[in-house]
């Protein structure tokens, strides 16, 4: 049975509860993904990643928090919330679901934007709640030897993968600019609102014109295995 919390009754939930203590919180983001990909890229892929991980584990899935931190995108499309609000936001969930009673709440993020902020869930939020709940964070891409990018091969061939009638690969292009620095300048570069687009030109990290579903199958059969291997884990 699919645990997700949206198409559960209040007694469904309250009998559920005696299998199972843990649950699953996907997070993702509302921004461009250059001209082949939706804005809701991140979502639609974080919350794939935890449905397949919940149902294999029978933990709960909540729907995915859409709203991350994107500023860097500005001013293409892209919703953003402060650091703040989104630490406020998920620190509520996690506070509240865990006084119904779920003792191991575990985030997958798939917005690299969110990562400061998720980090410290767990701590704002210790105090508030039971004793024996605890809160991971988990971003899905630390979970392949791939190294990530932006709207590229890799994230294009996990959605062609996830969900093929939102990829319009006849609109892919690579990035409108040589990215030559090293990985580690770029990240720090990107913090700043409105950088991605000057860096890139065009929004796009990586070359999507090389991307295929069957990339993305083994890259998910990659995130799955080592999520579920990660997650049990964390105990
Ligand atoms: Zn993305």
């Amino acid at each position: 049975m699919d645990l997700s919390i949206y198409d559960l009754s209040d007694g469904e939930f309250r009998y559920q509860l005696e299998q199972t203590h843990s649950a699953i919180i996907p997070v993702g983001s509302l921004e461009q993904h250059g001209p082949h990909l939706p804005v809701s890229t991140d979502c639609v892929i974080a919350e794939h990643i935890a449905k397949e991980a919940a149902r294999k584990l029978k933990y709960f899935v909540f729907p995915v928090v859409p709203y991350g931190v994107s500023f860097e995108h500005s001013p293409m499309f892209n919703i953003s919330v402060h650091d703040s609000t989104l630490s406020n936001i998920l620190c509520d969930i996690c506070i509240s679901i865990a006084h119904l009673g779920i003792k191991k709440i575990v985030i997958i993020n798939g917005h690299h934007g969110n990562m400061g902020v998720l980090q410290y869930v767990p701590q704002n939020t210790f105090e508030k709640m039971p004793p024996d709940s605890v809160v991971h964070v988990i971003n899905y891409w630390s979970l392949i030897n791939e190294k990530f990018d932006h709207a590229g091969e890799v994230e294009t061939s996990i959605l062609l993968a996830v969900k093929p009638i939102l990829v319009k690969m006849d609109k892919a292009e690579a990035s409108g600019k040589g990215l030559m620095k090293s990985r580690e300048a770029y990240r720090s570069m990107t913090c700043r609102p409105g950088s991605f687009p000057e860096l890139t030109g065009n929004g796009v990290w990586g070359d999507p014109r090389l991307a295929s579903a069957d990339k993305g199958n083994k890259l998910l059969n990659e995130i799955n295995e080592n999520l579920l291997k990660t997650i049990l884990e964390l105990g």
